[in-house]
């Protein structure tokens, strides 16, 4: 009978995929690898709220790393390191493989835009003697999670004469910070009623700035409005009208943490998709003279359908490409056409809390390892592209053949919600594609939680998608 019962055990783990959670057959050392590997992965975190400081601190990197600036027409040789900037808020990483761009070139793309919430062009106001910024939610958020937290403002304003002003507030503690009031429970009977998506209307996602008017005898009304215009005109030098000419985010202010009381979780803003961004970006540094030219590119308004020319819509990254083609004296839709990408995004973690949203099967965990998403999208497959048997095929075992833990993940049920990545752009370029990335709970959410195991087990995929496959 025991004999029997092992055979079956046997022929199980011949056929059945593994039930076994991947971060137990991890070795300790790879464990200490990944936990070293996102405390840097933190950093960037911290640094990179908005995609102008995530091209910055990811510019900041390359140029340690010996990257240099693309020029067009430049002949370049393998082992070249060169950077390409879209106007402040994307950035694509090249390095110069042995075949050049002949067999066609390998991309990672992750997107370095999060959901937030943005100042209006005319967002200064006053109401009651308080003083306010007007806002306009950025990507897709739930309301009422961005409220009544600390709120940090990041961005850039271009004054009449075309001088750029760079504002960062509240990211240190004995900075002040901002915060969208809500109404106490005990006069919210009327509101508690509302269905969730209704309770806080996106016009009043206004944010409390200031309560204080300017000292004066003059008979004058909107005094605290005037005193805030006059802290950021001495500040900053500008006037109530650059506002009209500005980019200014509001985001969580909290730095990031590591969660739990075994350290093995990240808790922190923006993880959507700067936990695929900094691996991807580090597979670049990390590469030194690969086969085929591989360029990791982070692109911007992945949160608002990628479209405007910073982001996947535009062309862009074609014409990188079509230009890097030319210097190998190749044609660039030839080039496009043999060429690999790795769309890399997160998905939705398993929640064990939400479990009726998830299908058990087909979900993806926490600890896991990275995931391979065949297609995004929602209802019957609309809105994305479906990677091939044969695209899949060789991912999967470039995965097996490097030892990477791997997992495959659909976003949730089938016909409860859906989501997009920018796979289904690249794809439309004649390029091979599939999302790969990092599983994530509370995504969009202020404060996301992603492992430390997965986020290293993406870095080993770039990096092998770039060198081993
Ligand atoms: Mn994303
Ligand atoms: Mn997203």
């Amino acid at each position: 009978m025991a004999e029997e019962k092992n055979m079956t055990k046997e022929l199980k783990e011949k056929l059945f995929i593994s039930s076994k959670p991947a971060v137990c057959t991890v070795a300790e050392d790879e464990l200490a690898e990944a936990d070293k590997f996102c405390e840097a992965y933190k950093e960037f975190l911290d640094n990179s709220p908005v995609e102008r400081e995530a091209v910055e601190y990811s510019l900041k990197i390359a140029k340690e790393n010996g990257f240099e600036e693309f020029e067009a027409d430049k002949k370049y040789n393998a082992g070249d390191r060169i950077y390409y900037i879209n106007r402040g808020k994307a950035i694509a990483l090249a390095v110069i493989g042995k075949n050049g761009t002949k067999n066609g070139v390998r991309l990672s793309i992750a997107h370095i835009d999060s959901p937030r919430v943005d100042l209006k062009p005319n967002p200064l106001y006053e109401d009651n003697n308080l003083a306010y910024f007007k806002t306009h939610y950025y990507g897709g958020i739930k309301k009422y999670q961005w409220t009544v937290m600390p709120l940090a403002l990041h961005g850039t304003v271009v004054k009449l004469d075309g001088t750029k002003v760079d504002i960062t507030v509240g990211v240190d503690e004995n900075e002040p910070c901002f915060c969208i009031t809500d109404l106490l429970p005990h006069l919210a009977r009327e509101q508690a009623q509302k269905k969730m998506a209704q309770a806080i209307d996106g016009e009043n996602l206004n944010v409390l700035i200031g309560s204080r008017p300017l000292r004066t005898d003059d008979e004058e009304g909107e005094l605290v409005k005037l005193n805030v215009m006059k802290i950021l005109n001495e500040k900053y030098g500008i006037v109530e009208s650059d506002f009209l000419s500005a980019e200014l985010c509001l985001v969580p202010a909290q730095k990031t943490r590591d969660v739990g009381f075994d350290r093995s979780l990240i808790g922190g803003y923006g993880h959507d998709d700067k936990v695929c961004a900094y691996p991807a970006l580090m597979a670049a540094v990390n590469t030194e003279i690969p086969e085929a030219t591989c360029i990791t590119y982070l692109t911007d308004k992945e949160e608002t359908g990628s479209d405007g020319n910073t982001g996947m819509q535009s062309d862009f990254l074609r014409y990188f490409i079509y230009d890097l083609a030319k210097a190998d004296g190749e044609e660039g839709y030839r080039v496009l056409s043999k060429s690999k990408c790795l769309s890399a995004d997160v998905n939705a973690a398993f929640d064990p809390i939400y479990a009726s949203a998830y299908e058990a099967k087909n979900a993806s965990y926490i600890n896991a390892g990275v995931i391979i998403s065949k297609y995004t999208g929602h209802g019957g497959k609309y809105d994305t592209s479906d990677a091939s048997a044969e695209y899949m095929g060789e991912i999967r075992s470039m995965l097996e053949k490097n030892g990477i833990i791997w997992q495959v993940g659909e976003l949730g049920k089938v016909d409860i919600g859906g989501g997009g990545t920018i796979a289904k752009y690249v794809a439309n370029m004649n390029v091979d594609v599939v999302d790969l990335g990092v599983a994530v709970l509370s995504m969009h959410a202020p404060f996301e939680i992603i492992s430390k195991l997965d986020v290293y087990e993406a870095y080993r995929a770039f990096y092998a998608f770039y060198n081993n496959m």
